[in-house]
């Protein structure tokens, strides 16, 4: 007998008829002898209703009341799914985090999974299927706790690695991870196996597929994934460790992002410290810096330096540059018309020249490169914004993605 961990996302469970339809699936896994836990997220839209919601109360509403709040997206689906269930004359049953409970620590909105109680549950999966919220757990005090946007995958990983489950399956409105965004880029193609580290790359650049802390969690406790989709039948994913994936290819994924801006501060004294005078108080304002560039001075006495930050901090960074006395240089320069292009792919590690071949593929479609950053199995280039499309279809066509 197998045990699996399902879980079913907003789109997955968005209307009632897409609730019969996960029904449908849970019924099949049920009768071909399995034991089903289905984790489930809020209806598709729900949370941020609720968020809506708790804003026109008030812009400072209470963390301990909003995790009351959003929690009741969770529920809905869990009795929704469970009576559908029970209609196709399976014995169901929905529990909410307390009645398990499910054990978290942490500040509210942002709380952590500790520890789950197996028993009762693992009791009733003898003859029945089990319906559990996402998203949400309960404090050591007893009060209701959520653990981060988009952390029903977190539950399901969570719950896959306590229940001790033989499998943890994302059910999810794409057919699995692909090498892109496919709505926006067509060449996209669906991978079929993917690394921990690259899926954790891959979702922390930009993919939204998975969430991921629960990639994160899922590789520590190596509990493989996989993620597919509910309304067609192909296969999907699959996550695990690397050791067991062969890689005939270098680069796996393109990710991009839209949301980083970059700056230059032209003609800065070549000295000791300058660097650190210039970034400290932007650590101290809580400026995530990504990429640095320094050039070297020809003259030995100014350079430029260049950075990269998130386009939500560019004013902050500004005014933390107006006012920092510790620096001197000649101006400023801001483009927030910028984009970062990664590819990512464990491959890298043991095929040289991959690195050459970006640059040399982006420079044929005459893309100009601001910023280079690069890691083990990542290299990260910022270009201009305008580029985008063009930069992620050459490197789908160099890479062989397409
Ligand atoms: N409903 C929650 C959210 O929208 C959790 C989830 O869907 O994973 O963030
Ligand atoms: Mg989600």
């Amino acid at each position: 007998m197998i045990k699996k961990v399902l879980k079913f996302g907003g789109t997955s469970v968005g209307s009632i008829e897409r609730i019969h339809h996960v029904a449908g699936i849970i019924k099949k896994e049920f009768d071909a002898g399995n034991q089903i836990i289905a984790v489930v997220s809020a209806m598709s839209g729900k949370t941020n209703e609720l968020l809506e919601l708790s804003k026109k109360i008030s812009k400072d509403f209470n963390k301990r009341e909003l995790d009351v709040l959003l929690s009741t997206g969770e529920q809905v689906s869990c009795a929704l799914l469970s009576a559908a269930l029970i209609n196709l004359k399976l014995k169901a049953k929905s529990w909410l985090n307390w009645q398990i409970p499910i054990l978290t620590e942490g500040e509210h909105t942002n709380a952590r999974i500790i520890n789950v109680n197996v028993s009762q549950i693992d009791e009733f999966l003898k003859f029945g299927v089990a319906i559990v919220p996402g998203f949400q757990g309960v404090s050591k005090s007893g009060d209701i706790t959520t653990i981060g946007r988009g952390g029903s995958d977190a539950t399901a990983v969570a719950l896959a690695k306590l229940f001790n489950a033989d499998t943890c399956e994302i059910y999810t409105d794409v057919d699995g991870v692909y090498s892109s965004d496919p709505n926006k880029i067509p060449v996209a193609k669906k991978i079929d196996k993917i690394s921990f580290d690259e899926m954790l790359e891959l979702s922390s650049l930009g993919a939204k597929v998975m969430q991921p802390s629960a990639v994160q969690t899922a590789k520590i406790y190596d509990i493989p994934l996989q993620v597919r989709s509910t309304f067609t039948n192909r296969i999907g994913t699959k996550i695990f460790e690397q050791d067991s994936i062969d890689y005939s290819k270098s680069v796996t994924g393109v990710a991009y992002s839209k949301d980083d801006a970059k700056i230059t501060l032209v003609g800065v004294e070549d000295k000791p410290g300058v660097a650190a005078n210039i970034f400290e108080p932007l650590n101290k304002a809580q400026v995530n810096v990504d990429m640095v560039i320094q050039n070297i001075s020809s003259n030995m006495k100014k350079t430029d330096i260049t950075f990269t930050i998130k386009r939500d901090d560019l004013k902050k960074t500004i005014d933390v540059l107006k006012v920092n006395k510790n620096i001197k240089y000649d101006s400023v320069i801001q483009n927030d018309l910028v984009a970062k292009i990664s590819i990512v792919g464990a491959g890298m590690v043991s095929t040289p020249g991959v690195t050459y071949r970006m640059f040399k593929g982006l420079a044929e479609e005459n893309i100009n490169i601001l910023a280079i950053s690069t890691s083990e199995i990542k290299l990260s280039v910022i270009i201009d914004e305008e580029n985008t499309l063009k930069a992620i279809k050459k490197l789908h066509n160099i890479f062989e993605l397409d």
